[in-house]
């Protein structure tokens, strides 16, 4: 089991107490099957507490200043904490330690750069007087917000929107994945200490459906902020409805990686390599798709082969592992369809990294593919695993058809020597983040979200404060 001073209480947290709930979950470490914890199975009558809980705390606005403190604080303790939110994170994630204690920084670096732009929440005073009246603009917040993140990011992807909650002062009702319900209760030990009244931030630990249920339907949640699959995307869309809630949604991605034959291939290779295998490729930005123009393909796909197989998969807990296991059984199984359906399809794989055979551990070897056509699976869907399928293509026009041809428009990457075409190439892509020569995805400072059925909203950036934000305007005579 799991010892951590950040997990004095193994608890949900509600109207400012640490809470339990009728079942237990197990938290099972993915490096080796292991329950590292149980925590509550919280459900309906747990959720409509942590809402109401929520609610009763729009009754005494704290002023911008007071909200400023706390969100300044909750990322000095994240920072200050970072080794430990890091190795609980890589414990129920599994994503290699520096991956784990990079995501605390990133997530220290949304509160911090919230604190430095809250003065957009002051009241604005319109220089016109429309109808002989002075006109203020007022940002109120929006009311109970609920905060449904994924398992891939435990603490950044809460960090993302409680930033921006608690800046416009929405008090809110988290909902962590069954699978990384850990690292919220760390962070929720550090939100004690920050002194927020009680009832601003609640967690509820548990299994979706009826969690999702309370926050969906309860006419006190106005606003729900999630990160997850397109598919429960639409159900909270369609569930949401019957109240009218504010939808702000960052959902799946299939992710082009496009390669002009006039690139920089070493550096598109070294740019795939990082953004690729980032937590073991399960994020929503990972290059999904790998588009080479013909003439490069040979040389960018050793250039690729070469590095994938000095990937070490393993235990993340160890400092040398560069690939950590998927997630679950069923993260495993997909990445085994998608990588067998290719090849029965023609695929042919180039080079493949070694893993260890622990079944319990599902560790999946990083293995690159040529001969990739827009049949295959691997094409269609979001793989969310070290798979690196590489396709190609003949002409700027194919390029950007084939980039286009998916549902999805969250990030996009374009590596490419010729400035005009990249400009040219990147007005055309329906992708909400694309890099030029670059495979970063997104940061603090900068807004993020997706085009089509990839989200609606923004996160980061001041854009992501906004999502949680009311205006009222107030003509005066
Ligand atoms: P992932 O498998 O990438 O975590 P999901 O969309 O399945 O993506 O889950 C993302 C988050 O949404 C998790 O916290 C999960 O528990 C939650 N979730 C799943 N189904 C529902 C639902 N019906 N209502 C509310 N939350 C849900």
């Amino acid at each position: 089991m799991l010892e951590s001073k950040l997990l004095p209480h193994l608890d949900g947290y509600i109207g400012g107490k640490w809470t339990g709930g009728a079942g237990a979950l197990a938290v099972i470490n993915p490096a080796n099957g292991e329950i590292l914890a149980e925590v509550p199975d919280m459900g309906e009558g747990e959720t409509e507490n942590a809402v109401e809980a929520a609610a009763a705390c729009l009754d005494e606005p704290a002023s911008l200043e007071k909200r400023r403190s706390w969100v300044r604080a909750l990322g000095a303790a994240i920072r200050e904490n970072r080794e430990e939110l890091g190795r609980i994170i890589t414990l129920e994630n599994g994503k290699p330690i520096v991956e784990g204690e990079g995501e605390a920084d990133y997530a220290a670096g949304f509160f911090e750069h919230t604190a430095e732009h809250m003065d957009i929440l002051e009241p604005r005073r319109l220089k016109e007087r429309p109808r002989d009246h002075a006109w203020t603009v007022y940002s109120r917040p929006a009311g109970v917000a609920a905060l449904i993140t994924p398992w891939n990011f435990p603490l950044a992807m809460v960090a993302k929107k409680l930033s921006g909650a608690l800046a416009a002062g929405c008090p809110s009702v988290i909902k962590p994945s069954e699978k990384t319900p850990l690292t919220m209760i760390a962070l929720f030990t550090l939100l004690e200490r920050v002194g927020l009244p009680p009832g601003m931030c609640n967690l509820v630990t548990g299994m979706p459906k009826p969690i999702g249920k309370v926050l969906c339907e309860h006419p006190a949640v106005r606003v729900i902020s999630f990160t997850g699959s397109t598919g429960v995307g639409k159900h909270l869309i369609a569930a949401g409805a019957g109240t009218v809630k504010r939808m702000a949604l960052e959902l799946g991605g299939n992710a082009p990686f496009i390669v002009f034959a006039d690139a920089d291939l070493e550096l598109a290779a070294d740019h795939l390599m990082q953004n690729k295998f980032r937590a073991g490729g399960q994020t929503c930005v990972c290059a999904n798709r790998i588009l080479v123009e013909s003439p490069a393909a040979e040389t960018f796909a050793a250039a690729v082969s070469k590095r994938v197989k000095t990937l070490v998969v393993g235990d993340g807990l160890e400092r040398k592992t560069s690939v950590g296991p998927m997630i679950d059984a069923d993260g495993m199984e997909k990445v085994r369809r998608h990588l067998a359906d290719a090849v029965d399809k023609g695929a042919k794989v180039v080079a493949e990294a070694s893993a260890p055979d622990v079944e319990a551990a599902r560790f999946f070897s990083p293995t690159v593919l040529r001969g990739i056509t827009g049949e295959m699976a691997c094409t269609r869907e979001e793989t969310f695993g070290p798979l690196v399928p590489i396709m190609e293509f003949e002409s700027e026009e194919r390029a950007v058809s084939l980039a286009n041809d998916t549902e999805y428009g969250l990030a996009a990457y374009l590596f490419c020597g010729n400035r005009e075409r990249a400009e040219r190439v990147i007005s055309r892509l329906r992708f909400g983040h694309v890099g030029r020569n670059t495979g970063t995805g997104p940061t603090p400072e900068a807004p993020f979200g997706g085009m089509k059925q990839s989200g609606i909203g923004r996160e980061g950036g001041h854009e992501g404060i906004l999502e949680f934000v009311e205006l009222q305007t107030v003509p005066e005579s």
